[in-house]
């Protein structure tokens, strides 16, 4: 089991297959992807020996991301070959959804469970907005058809602003009256490239939170592989909300989660100085030097991110990372 030297244990895996996006969010990347380093993502194998790696380690959910992971055509691949690593009981997915109609069937053949899409805003314009596309209601299309499935759970993440949806919270709320997914509002985090948007644009999600308890919203209980959010549910919704509050105290005390960037580098930390390479050890099947090398490296480790110092480390920007 990886463990580090606070005595938190590892079960998740956020697994950042590429960095490259098509959307250009205004929190993230404002002017479209700019690529300042060579194209060397993981490649099929070396994401399998990750994978294998990590789960004869103790992990249980691999959460593939991105950049925009369905801009990889070996998507359906990657994700079965996830499902049928020893060890992993869940694969979960992390996308903008812009062509979800299209490629849902596909990715719930190959065993995906879960399903997170980002919706910023459920009003189609304000959602061009803030992404630079019209996709929303192709988006809501594919969540309708995943819903349908039955395959797989769906969470959205919504990224709070205060100019762009931090006065609309009434709006989600009604959608998720008759909609059986989980809404997480996720404060905006501040990284190397968009400090004045964040200075402008980063609301708490406490408010909301003393807004649901008063609503007579009701907390969920965590399990040991779940995400960040702290849930709530509400007999008369048929939607769950989650609340991701990366400011809040004791925010890091959970973690239960490590990255593996596109590149192949072992992030400790959303917001660590720099991914520590394991690509050399990805180059041959027996994954043994790659298990010693991931559990000698969780030695560094630290208690907390530097956030509330304004310290973001090297992430100029969480498309870099899987968010
Ligand atoms: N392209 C995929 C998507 O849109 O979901 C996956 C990558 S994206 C970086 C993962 C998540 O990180 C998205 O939900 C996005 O809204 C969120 N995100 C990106 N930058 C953020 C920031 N500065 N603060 C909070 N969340 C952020």
């Amino acid at each position: 089991m990886l463990t580090d030297n606070f005595g938190r244990k590892f079960y998740y895996l956020r697994l950042s297959i590429t960095d490259v996006c098509n959307f250009r969010c205004n929190y993230c990347l404002p002017d479209g992807y700019q690529c300042d380093h060579d194209r060397d993502f993981l490649s099929f194998a070396e994401i399998k020996r990750v994978a294998k790696a990590f789960g004869q380690l103790g992990t249980e959910k691999i959460r593939i991301t991105g950049g925009e992971p369905s801009l990889r055509k070996d998507l359906p691949d990657i994700i079965a070959a996830c499902k049928q690593t020893e060890n992993i009981k869940k694969v979960a997915l992390t996308s903008n959804g812009y062509k979800l109609p299209e490629h849902i069937n596909s990715w719930l053949d190959s065993g995906l469970d879960a399903l997170n899409i980002s919706i910023d805003s459920l009003d189609p314009r304000q959602f061009h907005a803030i992404t630079g596309h019209d996709k929303l209601p192709i988006i809501l299309k594919g969540i309708d058809m995943a819903l349908a499935s039955g395959k797989t759970s769906v969470k959205i993440n919504t990224v709070l602003m205060r100019e762009f949806n931090g006065y609309d919270i009434k709006t989600y709320l009604e959608w998720l009256k008759d909609t059986p997914v989980t809404l997480r509002f996720i404060e905006l985090m501040q990284t190397g490239d968009n400090q004045e948007f964040f200075n402008k644009q980063h609301v708490q999600a406490s408010r909301i939170k003393q807004k649901l308890i008063l609503d007579g919203w009701l907390p969920s209980i965590r399990d040991k592989s779940s995400g960040p959010a702290q849930e709530f549910y509400h007999p008369d919704y048929q939607g769950k909300v989650g609340l991701i509050m990366p400011y809040s105290k004791d925010f890091c005390n959970t973690c239960n989660r490590l990255r593996v960037s596109a590149l192949g580098k072992l992030h400790l930390c959303l917001f660590t100085e720099a991914g520590l390479s394991l690509k050399e050890y990805l180059q041959q099947d027996d994954v043994e030097p790659l298990k010693q090398q991931i559990v000698a490296m969780m030695s560094d480790k630290k208690a907390t991110h530097f956030l509330h110092d304004n310290l973001t480390g090297a992430t100029k920007n969480l498309a870099m990372l899987g968010g």
